[in-house]
């Protein structure tokens, strides 16, 4: 793989430079972990493995009768898991775990419902990803510490909030027939005028896809209402994150941007919402949508290269007019690290809160940036994203958790359903639990994601210089 090369990778030291990533302090602005796990007063409530009654019995016999499973489906030998195993893997759940600033009873909603299930395991792309996902959650027993509510469909007016009345008139339409062209008098002139909305390649013409794309939007929309209402302190969609969708365009797999229209619900309480994304791409379409407003900040973490979808992105972009300064982007090359990625994330955004003082925010979590997803740039595990995840939710601000990319599904349904965890607040036994999906996590059957043999392109002096910039830029505000 080659590292395609960057204006900010001059060696010249720039004047302001921040310390290098070794010297940042990671742990800063995060729990000391430690002295946390040491304290006995604190109801651990990550630990599945201790004898607490409050905890659910029903993972020892699961985890027994997985290692049948596991080895009737393979015909090999499979280690139960040994306490060093565990070591390896709880040290990092409990790093996160132990979030002192994260409420130790935060409320937790996770939208959710059959249709919605059905509906978006038929979309182009990612079929049967949410299934594996939702599947994933409730083997785990998540959905017991979580309100699970319904969605439902955004109303035309809410669409219309940010969409264009031509193009979502459009959509509706070709919509409505399964056939589109049997159905078109001049299929030529069809083509032409979906093309200019965005409806070809990435964004193909699918049967029932607004309805589909509304009741995504529904889902985020009914998320936000429980962060209004304060029945939640953190609401779920995994659903959700369609973050490349333009007002007068589908766009990047993404029809109807259920983001925009979240952060617009948010806005009718919340002052000042905060936008994050640390899906492998720029989260182009949400960044457009408010890239004129002080009201609400963008900050998307992403891949930046020559041909590299949406093409924007560039740290240079930071937003127009009273929005200026309030979009913050911050391109990455291929191949960054766990470590890298987690240490520029906190660096930035410890200076985003403090200049912005969001009211809210909502994080998009989309998991194409994982080592293992097919797009093969980033090489995070999810333990790597979480800790993104965890940085933010220990601010204690009401937090909307959306989906986004992620093309290695089991991959995607092990960090979304870690992140699920976290959120609240439970610890994962190791081995996945049996569930009707569980041959799709071998050959392992384990909640790990792995990194690769990859050439980080970052170089040190790359990462140093854009955070600079970045900082910079925030000291504006
Ligand atoms: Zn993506």
């Amino acid at each position: 793989m080659s590292c395609q090369g960057s204006n900010l990778n001059d060696n010249s030291e720039p004047k302001d430079a921040v310390p290098s990533v070794e010297s940042m302090n990671m742990n800063e602005d995060l729990p000391d972990c430690k002295e946390s796990i040491n304290e006995k007063n604190i109801d651990d409530p990550f630990d599945l493995f201790s004898d607490d009654d409050t905890q659910p019995k029903r993972y020892q016999p699961i985890k027994r009768k997985l290692t049948q499973a596991v080895l009737l489906a393979e015909d090999q030998i499979v280690d139960h898991p040994n306490s060093e195993t565990l070591e390896k893997v709880l040290p990092l759940t409990m790093e996160i775990a132990d979030c002192k600033r994260m409420k130790l009873a935060g409320r937790v909603t996770y939208v959710h419902s059959k249709e919605l299930l059905q509906r978006v395991n038929r979309l182009t792309r990612i079929e049967s990803r949410a299934d594996l996902v939702h599947s994933l959650v409730q083997a785990y027993g998540l959905l017991q510490y979580v309100d699970v509510i319904p969605p439902r469909v955004a109303t035309e007016a809410e669409i219309l909030g940010f969409h264009s009345s031509d193009y979502i008139e459009f959509l509706k339409d070709v919509s409505a027939v399964s056939d589109v062209e049997e159905n078109q008098e001049d299929p030529h002139d069809f083509y032409t005028e979906a093309e200019a909305y965005g409806l070809s390649y990435d964004c193909p013409l699918q049967d029932g896809i607004f309805e589909t794309a509304s009741l995504i939007s529904g889902a985020s929309i009914v998320a936000a209402d429980t962060l209004i209402s304060g029945q939640a302190d953190i609401a779920i969609n995994w659903y959700g994150g369609w973050h490349h969708a333009k007002r007068d365009s589908a766009s990047g797999f993404c029809y109807i941007n259920d983001i925009v229209l979240a952060i617009l619900k948010l806005r009718e309480k919340f002052d000042k919402v905060l936008y994050v994304d640390i899906d492998l791409h720029h989260g182009d379409g949400v960044e457009e949508a408010f890239s004129l407003t002080s009201k609400v900040m963008t900050v998307s973490f992403h891949k930046y290269a020559t041909g590299f979808f949406p093409g924007s992105g560039s740290v240079d972009n930071v937003g127009q007019r009273r929005g200026q300064f309030y979009t913050v982007n911050i391109p990455l090359q291929d191949g960054i690290k766990d470590a890298e990625f987690c240490s520029t994330f906190y660096r930035i955004m410890k200076v985003v809160k403090e200049k912005f003082s969001p009211e809210a925010v909502v994080l998009q979590c989309g998991a194409d940036g994982l080592s293992e997803d097919h797009m093969a740039s980033f090489n995070l595990t999810h333990v790597g994203l979480a800790k993104c995840v965890c940085f933010v939710l220990a601010w204690n601000l009401p937090t909307l958790l959306l989906g986004g990319g992620g093309y290695n599904f089991a991959s995607t349904a092990k960090c979304w359903t870690f992140l699920t965890a976290l959120a609240a607040r439970r610890k994962l036994p190791l081995e996945i639990p049996e569930h009707e999906n569980l041959l799709a996590y071998g050959p392992d059957y384990q909640m790990t994601t792995t990194v690769g043999n990859k050439r980080d392109c970052n170089s040190k002096q790359y990462l140093m210089n854009l955070v600079a910039k970045i900082l910079k830029n925030l000291e504006k505000i």
